[in-house]
């Protein structure tokens, strides 16, 4: 019963005389008493079983399970043994009256009743079973608090002498040591070291017998508190860093080793956690963390600049092909590499026919554009990594070709007059077609550091002079050295 007696108790009776069974009904309920009637034994039964009355005014004699009957199943039950019983007689019967009262009823009430007198009387023994009920739930917490007293009583006794050392180390270590009983599926705890006030500021007896939770306040770490629940299931051990609260509310970093402890038979009696607070390394490591992410930042952003620098200084700005100076200096360390492997060069010299005429015709600016195309051409025409298409000044180009010997070469400067061709970009003021064509001039050495660059360069100017000579949109190859035969 958890209502106030004035509050709307609820109340049965059990009556077999109509009558008395009214009037008796319209007295509790003037006094606001939420009121049940039955006509028999069965009925009684019926209406508690559906809903356990505060009280029962039970007659003596009803029909088909008469009052003693009935009370005497009630107290056979837990559920109905402490629902206080009235019995109601129309008989002073005084060995009536003893059997109802051995049975377990609380009073005996011979009609007719004062109606005052039974109405004091029904707010006593609400009154005594309140109380009765109330000290039954403080006895069941008591035997609670008693089980861990045992439990932890228990566990010190387990602390022999000789461990005495192992105790002392326990209470002396600055890492909080928290243990709980795995027989109880609270894990209420039964032994917190001194270095657990120390971390979280909670006295052993604030915490004793309750659960390791209340440190994470209203912090639900899913992945954390998951794998603890997963390892206390499962039996094993864990290590998991959890957010956790002192006290105080102020925030930590709990890093837990949570490990079983067995008894003989292999049965998990306690979990031992060992905690440390890890608050400042974890903030180390945050801002170990941001200052990497800022020096990759910077380092990428460095990295970038770089490229940029190099492209710039690697490029030309109008054709975006290698510039003069990235010719020279490519050129230079492929001669130097191809003279120690003993592999052939080639350089093809590339210069536009009548380009002054084009610019006359077609003006600067379409003269610029003519040869971001030509360009762009001579690039898609060379497929290797290491092929180099560079602007070499005004309207030539040069192409460096490491390890090319002098056929594959020839192809790839066949391949770049026929592209050129193809893309047929008028100039009507050519005297050789009415597009723009190029002259080419190609030679293939086996480099050496004997032999000058430049004399090399100018013997493909030679070739390219030629070309322009014998009529342009042509292309005129050697190969260096002392086979005059392979010249064409
Ligand atoms: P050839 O067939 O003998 O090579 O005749 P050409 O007119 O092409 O040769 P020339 O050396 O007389 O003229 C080259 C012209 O290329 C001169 C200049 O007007 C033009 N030129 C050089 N650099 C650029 C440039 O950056 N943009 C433009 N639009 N024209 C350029
Ligand atoms: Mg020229
Ligand atoms: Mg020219």
């Amino acid at each position: 019963m958890n209502i106030e007696i004035t509050q709307k108790a609820n109340i049965l009776i059990a009556e077999n005389k109509i009558e008395s069974l009214k009037l008796l009904s319209k007295i509790l309920e003037e006094e606001s008493y939420q009121v049940r009637q039955a006509i028999d034994g069965e009925m009684a039964l019926i209406a508690v079983e559906t809903e356990v009355p505060d009280l029962i005014l039970l007659g003596v004699d009803l029909d088909k399970i008469d009052g003693h009957q009935l009370c005497k199943k009630l107290k056979q039950q837990d559920k109905t043994a402490d629902i206080p019983i009235i019995f109601l007689s129309e008989f002073d019967d005084f060995e009536q009256k003893i059997k109802a009262l051995q049975l377990g009823g609380v009073d005996y009430i011979i009609k007719p009743y004062q109606q005052k007198e039974l109405l004091v009387r029904i707010k006593n023994h609400l009154k005594v079973s309140l109380k009765i009920e109330k000290i039954k739930e403080n006895n069941k917490q008591l035997e609670k608090k008693l089980k861990l007293i045992k439990v932890a009583q228990q566990f010190q006794k387990q602390i022999p002498l000789e461990s005495h050392l192992l105790y002392q180390a326990i209470t002396a270590t600055n890492n909080s040591i928290v243990i709980t009983d795995a027989t109880i599926s609270e894990y209420p705890i039964v032994y917190v070291n001194p270095g657990f006030e120390t971390m979280t500021g909670y006295s052993p007896e604030e915490v004793m017998g309750k659960n390791c939770r209340f440190l994470q306040g209203n912090d639900r770490q899913k992945p954390q508190l998951e794998e603890i629940r997963h390892c206390l299931q499962q039996g094993t051990s864990c290590h998991v860093t959890l957010r956790n609260y002192r006290k105080d509310g102020s925030l930590f970093w709990n890093e837990i080793s949570l490990s079983p402890i067995k008894d003989e038979s292999e049965n998990i009696i306690y979990y031992i956690g060992v905690q440390t607070d890890v608050t400042d390394k974890k903030r180390a490591n945050e801002q170990q963390q941001r200052y990497e992410a800022s020096l990759q930042k910077m380092n990428r952003e460095l990295y970038e600049l770089n490229q940029q620098l190099y492209r710039l200084a690697n490029m030309d700005g109008l054709t975006e092909v290698a510039n003069r100076r990235c010719f020279d200096e490519t050129l230079e360390q492929e001669w130097r590499r191809l003279s120690r492997e003993k592999q052939p060069l080639s350089l093809i010299l590339g210069d536009i026919d009548y380009f002054k005429r084009y610019n006359d015709k077609y003006g600067h600016l379409g003269g610029d554009d003519c040869l971001k195309r030509v360009a762009a051409t001579l690039a898609q025409s060379t497929f290797r990594p290491a092929d180099l298409v560079a602007r070499y000044g005004g309207e030539e180009f040069a192409i460096i070709l490491p390890d090319t010997p002098h056929q594959g070469a020839k192809e790839v400067a066949q391949r770049i007059l026929d592209s050129l061709r193809r893309l047929r970009i008028p100039h009507k003021a050519s005297d050789v077609k009415p597009y723009v064509t190029m002259s080419l001039g190609l030679g293939t050495i086996t480099p050496s550091l004997d032999i000058d660059i430049k004399s090399f360069v100018d013997q493909v100017d030679d070739a390219l002079y030629q070309a322009k000579k014998q009529g342009r949109d042509r292309l005129k190859t050697f190969v260096h050295h002392s086979d005059p035969s392979s010249q064409s």
